[in-house]
């Protein structure tokens, strides 16, 4: 989705509390009634049409004719307004430049403060594609059912807020975080490229350890990434250095399913840097000595307690996951056929492996974890590429 940077600018102080209103009146209207957009706003009804035709025009609001009564909701590109006047209102940003990243769930722009300095600003957009898919009896939809895509974006965000800030704090190599708001974080912008597109490394051996070294670190903190793979893992043009981003499927090391997260991170790495660089090791970590490693070295400082606390807490998380879980679950049909037939080209690439220890939700020509963990949890399905 583009993001008209111009035109953010040039919104009028009553356009703005109409466009507030609307989002105010979408958390318990699917269609908002331009009576009910006039009374939030505290306008006249004659002169709240004018200004939500103008907002309509820009694509800010939809309108949509409803079977009882015609009205308003607000669109992405209301939401992205909203969320970025708050970010330059408080000096955060100030321009926005070219889309960097686009995936199925965010995009991301660069961005810049008043002073040039450049940031990477994520915009979350849950509900882009997969929405239609969602259970319409969940509890979570509740009365919002229009709303939701909007909330469920600002929970990604919250989360992965919360994460950044807590990872950042004790020295994990994460993008810096400066601010957020609604569905948009703002961070440091990291001068890198994807694992995913390079070629070759000077001692993939190095990069190897240093990446099982972080997931190490992750669960000595009490966390689990859980979407750990060559997408979300950026390498330094300068140093080299790996930097570790994307943190709405985060798990607690005490989650149901921790030890099937862990697995398929480890995996994903594995299978990358075999396919990739053709580097294989038998050294890798296992779910539970590492736990009684962290135990032992007195460094479970526990993170995921840390991040309960921080405003991002269980109920938040179980609303997300469930989400997620729904569209992921879904999706999953699809991917497992994808995966069928990406599987008949790879098995000429892959030399028959034989680990000592086989998780159970492993396949046993051991190509990959499984894509759903082994029983209903409250976390994401994320595909290990
Ligand atoms: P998604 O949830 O859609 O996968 P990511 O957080 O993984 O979103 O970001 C998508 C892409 O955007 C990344 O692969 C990367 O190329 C780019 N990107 C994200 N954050 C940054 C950053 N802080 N600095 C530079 N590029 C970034
Ligand atoms: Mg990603």
């Amino acid at each position: 989705m583009k993001l008209d940077a111009t035109d953010l600018r040039y919104v009028t102080s009553e356009e703005f509390r109409v466009l507030t209103a609307t989002e105010m009146g979408s958390k318990n209207h699917e269609v908002v009634p331009s009576s009910l957009i006039a009374q939030i706003a505290g306008l006249k009804n004659g002169g709240v049409n004018k200004i939500l035709g103008s907002l309509a025009k820009r694509n800010l609001i939809a309108k949509v004719r409803n079977a009882k009564y015609d009205g308003y909701r607000l669109t992405y590109g209301g939401y992205d307004y909203l969320a970025i006047r708050a970010l330059s209102k408080r000096d955060s940003m100030y321009s926005v430049g070219n889309q960097i990243g686009v995936g199925k769930e965010s995009d991301v722009y660069v961005v810049a403060d008043m002073e040039g300095n450049e940031m990477a600003m994520k915009i979350h957009r849950l509900g882009r594609i997969s929405f239609r898919t969602i259970k319409q009896n969940r509890d979570y939809m509740g009365k919002r059912k229009s709303a939701s895509w909007m909330y469920m974006s600002r929970l990604a965000a919250q989360k992965e807020w919360a994460f950044m800030q807590v990872l950042h704090e004790h020295g994990f190599p994460v993008p810096r975080p400066v601010d957020h708001a609604r569905h948009c974080i703002l961070m440091g912008f990291v001068d890198a490229y994807p694992l995913r597109q390079i070629t070759d490394v000077p001692s993939p051996g190095k990069l190897y350890s240093q990446l099982m070294d972080l997931i190490v670190r992750f669960a000595h903190a009490g966390l689990i990434h859980g979407d750990f793979n060559e997408f979300n893992i950026l390498i330094k043009r300068d140093s080299g250095e790996p930097v570790v981003i994307d943190f709405p499927q985060m798990v607690s090391t005490s989650h149901v399913n921790a030890e099937w997260y862990f697995n398929r991170d480890v995996e994903c790495i594995r299978t990358f840097f075999r396919r990739r660089f053709r580097y294989e090791s038998v050294l890798y970590p296992r779910f539970r000595s590492t736990l009684d490693e962290g135990d032992e070295n007195g460094e479970n400082f526990k993170l995921d307690v840390v991040v309960a606390a921080s405003g991002f807490g269980n109920k938040e998380q179980q609303i997300l996951s469930e989400y997620m879980l729904d569209v992921q679950g879904d999706a999953g049909a699809a991917e497992d056929e994808e995966m069928e037939e990406e599987s008949d080209e790879e098995e000429e690439e892959e030399n028959s492996e034989s680990d000592g220890e086989v998780p159970n939700d492993k396949t046993h020509d051991g190509v990959r974890v499984h894509p759903h963990p082994p029983i209903p949890s409250s976390n994401t399905l994320h595909r290990c590429n």
